[in-house]
C-alpha cells in the first residue's frame, strides 16, 4: 500500500457505505469471520466429550456436603471446544496480531527466546515446596533477575515477589509503613500528583491513608512549589510516577526527593514507565525510596488479556530492612539459600510479611531476565532511546492535525499524548469525541490507544508504540489515524456508528461497566 501521509482518502469511505449494503448471510459469518454464540448456547447439559465408566457406588466422606442439584455446565465435542475457542480467539487483538498503541501499557513484543526459555521443565515443571537443593537453577534466576533490576535502578534491595505493578505499590507503601512504624511515627497522609494513573491512589486508600492531589504546572509536571507548600508531620509519603503519565520526565525528581526527604517523608516512584529511561537513569540516583518495575511491561513478560503481571519493587537503604519475606541469598560456597521466617535473623526481622505464598510469577522471572540478558546492557540503553525516538515520530507527525498539549514544551519520554481541543486548524467536529476517533481506529484494523487517560487532558488520546515497531509499521497507525482524524475534524457521519466491521458493533460501555450480566442464566437468551 502507498503510504499517503496526508491521511484522509475519502473514496476509502464510499466503500464503507457500499458494505453496509451489502446482504447479511444467513449463518451470520462474513467469509473468515464467523460468527460464534455463547458456550452455553451451543453446549448440552446432557451432552460430554469424554466417555467415563460408571462411577462405582462408594459411600460419600463429603459429610453431607456434596453437591445436590446439577452443576448445568453445558457439554461439548472435543472438536466443538477446539472450534469454539479457536473461532473466538480470532476475534482478539493481541500484539502478536499488530500495532498495539495502549498508551501506559508498554506492550512490546515478547521475544520468543524468552518463551522457550520459560518453557525447560528445570524451570516450569518444579513446585515451589521443593527441597532448596533441588531448585538451585531457579533460585539462581530469582538472584540474577533481582541483582540486575538492583543495579539498572541503583537500589540496595529488591522485593521480587509482588505479582503486578499495583501489587508492588502495596508492598512499597507497606515497607514505608513499616518504616515509620519503626520509628514510631503514625503519618497519614500520601501525596499524588493530579496525573497519577487511578491504581497510585487506590493503593494508597487500601493501605488506610488520606490521599491528597498535587497539581501539575502548564507545563504537565508536578508543581514543586505546591508540594513543598503541602509537605509536613502528617506526611508519610509522595507517590510521582516517572516518566509521567503525561509522556513527559519529571525534571524535578531530585528536588521532589530532597524536599520529601527533609519532611521526614519516603518518596515512591510509580515505575511502570520505566522502558522510556532503562539503562539511561537510575531511579536510585534521584533519591527513589521504593519503585515498583512491571516486568511484563519493560522487560516484555507478555500482558493483555489479563495474563500475569510481575512487579518486584526495589528498595532504599532505608526501607530495605522492611522488604517482605521471602530472599533469595547467594552463600559464600555459590549455592542459594531462601531466607524465610524461621531463617531470617536479625537482618530481615523487621520485614511487614510476605506479599505471597511462594515467590512470585517464576514464569515471568524466566522470561524477564532471557531478556536482559539477550540484551545486554548497551541493548537495554538503546531499548529506552528507540522507545523514546518511536514516540517522539508519532508526536511530530500527528501534531499537525492533533491538538498535542505539551508538544510545544520539548520532546516526549516513551508516549505521545493528544487531546480533542482545537488547536489553530479546528479540533473535530461538533458532536464528534475522542471515542468516535478510537472506535474508528478498530475499522482500520488496530486496538484503540489509551483513552480519556490522564485525566489532567480533555478527552485525551495517550499513544505509546514502544521501541519493537519498524518505521513502516509506525507510518502506517499515522496513515490510519491521520484519516480517522480527519474524518472526525469533518464531521463524517459514518464515524459515529463505528466500528462497522467487527463482531459487534458500539457498544454501551458504560452500561457495561456499571451493571455487568456476569452469570448465565437461560432465560436471559430466551427474551
Ligand atoms: C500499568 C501501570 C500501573 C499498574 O500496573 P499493573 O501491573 O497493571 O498493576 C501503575 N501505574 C502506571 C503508570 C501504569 O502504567
Amino acid at each position: 500500500m502507498t503510504i499517503n501521509q496526508s491521511g484522509w482518502r475519502p473514496e476509502a469511505n464510499a466503500d464503507l457505505a457500499a458494505l453496509q449494503a451489502m446482504p447479511a448471510t444467513v449463518t451470520g459469518n462474513r467469509g473468515l469471520m464467523l460468527e460464534e454464540a455463547l458456550i452455553f448456547e451451543i453446549g448440552a447439559t446432557d451432552r460430554t466429550g469424554v466417555d467415563i465408566a460408571t462411577a462405582p457406588d462408594v459411600p460419600s466422606h463429603l459429610g453431607g456436603l456434596s453437591r445436590d442439584a446439577a452443576i448445568g455446565l453445558p457439554g461439548l465435542s472435543e472438536q466443538e471446544t477446539v472450534r469454539h475457542y479457536t473461532r473466538l480467539s480470532r476475534q482478539n487483538y493481541a500484539i502478536d496480531l499488530g500495532l498495539f498503541p495502549l498508551g501506559s501499557c508498554t506492550m512490546k513484543h515478547n521475544p520468543r527466546l524468552n518463551e522457550k526459555v520459560a518453557r525447560m521443565p528445570g524451570f516450569a515443571d518444579i513446585h515451589p515446596l521443593q527441597p532448596v537443593g533441588t531448585v538451585q537453577g531457579a533460585l539462581a534466576v530469582i538472584y540474577e533477575l533481582a541483582e540486575w533490576l538492583k543495579a539498572l535502578t541503583g537500589m540496595a534491595a529488591v522485593a521480587m515477589s509482588p505479582k503486578a505493578g499495583a501489587h508492588g505499590e502495596l508492598c512499597g507503601l507497606l515497607s514505608i509503613r513499616a518504616a515509620l512504624e519503626a520509628r514510631g511515627d503514625a503519618r497519614k497522609v500520601i501525596l499524588v500528583p493530579e496525573s497519577a494513573h487511578g491504581t497510585n491512589p487506590a493503593t494508597a486508600a487500601f493501605c488506610g491513608y488520606a490521599v491528597e492531589n498535587i497539581p501539575a504546572t502548564a507545563d504537565g509536571r508536578v508543581d514543586l512549589a505546591a508540594l513543598k507548600a503541602r509537605l509536613g508531620p502528617d506526611v508519610a509519603a509522595v507517590m510521582v510516577t516517572n516518566p509521567n503519565t503525561c509522556g513527559l520526565f519529571e525534571r524535578d525528581m531530585k528536588n521532589i526527593a530532597d524536599a520529601v526527604h527533609a519532611a521526614g517523608a519516603f518518596v515512591y516512584c510509580d515505575g511502570a514507565n520505566f522502558n522510556a529511561i532503562v539503562g539511561r537513569v537510575r531511579p536510585g540516583d534521584l533519591g527513589v525510596d521504593a519503585m515498583h518495575i512491571n516486568l511484563h511491561k519493560t522487560f516484555s513478560t507478555p500482558h493483555g488479556g489479563g495474563g500475569p503481571g510481575s512487579g518486584p519493587v526495589v528498595l532504599s537503604e532505608a526501607l530495605a530492612p522492611y522488604a517482605p519475606l521471602p530472599v533469595v541469598k547467594k552463600q559464600d560456597d555459590g549455592s542459594f539459600l531462601l531466607v524465610e521466617e524461621e531463617t531470617a535473623g536479625d537482618h530481615h526481622a523487621d520485614g511487614f510479611g510476605r506479599m505471597v505464598a511462594f515467590h512470585g510469577q517464576m514464569g515471568m522471572f524466566t522470561r524477564a531476565l532471557a531478556y536482559i540478558l539477550s540484551h545486554g546492557a548497551d541493548g537495554l540503553r538503546q531499548v529506552a532511546e528507540d522507545a523514546v525516538l518511536n514516540a517522539n515520530y508519532l508526536l511530530r507527525s500527528l501534531d499537525d492535525l492533533l491538538d498535542a498539549p505539551f508538544g510545544a514544551s520539548g520532546p516526549c519520554m516513551h508516549e505521545a499524548l493528544f487531546s480533542d481541543a482545537d488547536h489553530g486548524n479546528g479540533g473535530l467536529a461538533e458532536g464528534f469525541t475522542t471515542l468516535d476517533v478510537a472506535k474508528g481506529l478498530i475499522d482500520e484494523g488496530y486496538h484503540p490507544m489509551t483513552v480519556y487517560f490522564p485525566l489532567v487532558v480533555h478527552g485525551a488520546m495517550l499513544i505509546e508504540p514502544t521501541e519493537t515497531e519498524s518505521k513502516a509499521a509506525l507510518d502506517q497507525f499515522i496513515l490510519a489515524l491521520r484519516n480517522v482524524a480527519q474524518r472526525a475534524k469533518a464531521g463524517d457521519e459514518m464515524l459515529k456508528g463505528a466500528p462497522w466491521y467487527t463482531p459487534r458493533r458500539r457498544l454501551d460501555e458504560t452500561l457495561a461497566a456499571r451493571k455487568p450480566v456476569l452469570v448465565w442464566e437461560a432465560n436471559t437468551a430466551a427474551s
